[in-house]
């Protein structure tokens, strides 16, 4: 049985804690989405996080970090990275730097690169387990590798199951997309992956974000590269601009609210078009249109401007051809 416990419940963080100390996996809400937690210096429990998600390869993990020292015991921050974290600490945005020489995080966490990604995260939960622990926890989206990410803990849980010894619940996150991750390790910024933080916000601290290259694991070579990743177990196509009785419809604006009724399940990110609505709703909404068992879902255009930029790169990943 997963001991599942509330924010603000006596004792919580602390049996949260303990259970990390002892090599232990825990889910966490965060202000993004559910983290599944480990002690980032064990790497005993890196392998048991790998293997509980059914990752195919060690990618490389985030350290969440309570404090910038914490951070600064784990990575290099330069003039630039120091002021992103200044800015945008705590919160969604995710820092790759140079290891610090004593990083006290596990190589197996950092697939044995010599850069490392930190994140000092807002939500009080992580926060706190992370200070009661005094060590940095990894935490990658807390559902099997490949699939939806999980945003609510009812999610997490049915991907997960029994390789977890201890959750919080915090109901649906605020953010409910993944943290925008920047490589930050000289005078320059890359976005790696768009995300929760938009930006548009970043560079206007940063100055222009470069892309990442052809050579970055995140980004595709090629259109028809894009690996498979965020994927519901229907189809995905996108750009819809209609469906069929055995499709599901994902509507933004409430443009084809017409559709409702006509297809197997119809659901709209945000009928008033809040695209950070639509952001916080993406990963639920697919998860409950894709238990309607819909032969594809289909998506309607969504606005690449903002926190559209990152429901786009999600979107394009749920549909990109599986491996299977
Ligand atoms: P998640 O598993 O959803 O938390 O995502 C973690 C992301 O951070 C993955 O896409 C990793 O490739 C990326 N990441 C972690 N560490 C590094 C690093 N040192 N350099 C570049 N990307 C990294
Ligand atoms: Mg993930």
């Amino acid at each position: 049985m997963v001991d599942i416990r509330f924010p603000g419940d006596a004792g919580a963080v602390e049996a949260v804690a303990d259970a990390l100390r002892e090599g232990k996996l825990a889910v966490l809400p965060t202000e993004t989405v559910y983290g599944l937690a480990a002690d980032a210096t064990n790497p005993r429990a890196v392998a048991a996080l790998y293997a509980a998600k059914g990752r195919p390869s060690f990618n490389p993990l985030i350290a969440h970090v309570d404090s910038l020292e914490m951070a600064q015991t784990c990575g290099i921050f330069s003039d630039l990275a120091a002021q992103l974290a200044n800015r945008f600490w705590p919160g969604p945005l995710t820092l790759v730097v140079l290891q610090a020489r004593d990083c006290p995080v596990a190589a197996l966490a950092t697939s044995g690169l010599d850069t490392i990604a930190i994140r000092l995260p807002s939500h009080p939960v992580m926060r706190e387990v992370v200070r009661a622990l005094g060590r940095p926890v990894v935490a990658p989206s807390a559902n099997l590798s490949g699939r939806l990410t999980a945003t609510r803990l009812e999610d997490a849980l049915a991907d997960l199951g029994e390789t977890i010894a201890i959750a919080v619940d915090d109901g649906a996150c605020r953010l409910g997309i993944e943290s925008t991750i920047v490589a930050c390790t000289g005078g320059s910024a890359k976005l790696l992956r768009p995300g929760a933080l938009a930006p548009e916000e970043i560079e206007a601290v940063a100055g222009r974000l470069e892309t990442a290259g052809s050579g970055d694991a995140l980004t595709p070579q090629a259109p028809g590269m894009l690996s498979s990743h965020y994927a519901p177990h229907a189809r995905v196509r996108l750009n819809a601009l209609d469906a069929g009785s055995n499709d599901a419809f994902v509507d933004f604006g409430g443009y084809y609210i017409q559709l409702a009724g006509r297809v197997k399940a119809y659901a709209d990110l945000s009928p008033e078009g809040d695209i950070n609505e639509a952001a916080a709703c993406l990963f639920e909404t697919l998860r409950r249109v894709d238990a309607a068992t819909p032969s594809t879902i289909a998506v309607a255009r969504i606005p690449n401007s903002g926190l559209g930029i990152a429901i786009n790169d999600r979107l394009r990943r749920a549909a990109a051809p599986r491996p299977d």
